[in-house]
């Protein structure tokens, strides 16, 4: 509902401001890694809305708080952060499709301030999304 996606989505808080993506990429909560490498961690989501929903953050944020703050340094950031989805996608045995999100923003009912991939898979998906 429109409730619950405003109660979902937060106002964009500073550009500095920790997320809880900073102590997953840490370690110093756990999280379910499926892939890592030195530029992008994967996790499952801890409310997963198919069978599979991965989100695929970069490790450094740089500023990229929300696709909105994108500049041309993040280029090849966001490049090599949709082809993690790819290669997550063919570990999870999507071969029949999945789908990928970037929520933006309050309207784009964005909660966590650490630009991330959402990778959904394992059913059917439907359009137009809620
Ligand atoms: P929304 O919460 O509306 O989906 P986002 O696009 O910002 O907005 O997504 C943030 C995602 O982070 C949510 O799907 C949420 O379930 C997930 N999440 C929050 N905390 C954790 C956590 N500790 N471990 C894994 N996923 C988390």
């Amino acid at each position: 509902s429109a409730e619950k996606a405003a109660a979902l989505a937060t106002a964009e808080p500073s550009d500095d401001a920790p997320t809880i993506f900073d102590k997953i990429i840490n370690k110093e909560i756990p999280s379910k890694v499926v892939y890592e490498d030195d530029k992008v961690l994967a996790f499952r989501d801890i409310t997963p809305q198919a069978p599979t929903h991965i989100l695929i953050i970069p490790k450094v944020r740089d500023g990229l708080t929300r696709l909105a703050k994108a500049d041309e340094k993040h280029i090849e950031i966001l490049g090599y952060l949709l082809y993690i989805a790819k290669v997550v996608a063919k570990q999870e045995g999507l071969e029949d499709g999945f789908r990928v999100v970037i929520n933006d923003g309050p309207s784009g009912c964005q909660s966590v301030y650490h630009l991330h991939i959402h990778l959904v898979g394992g059913r059917q998906m439907n359009w137009p999304p809620g």
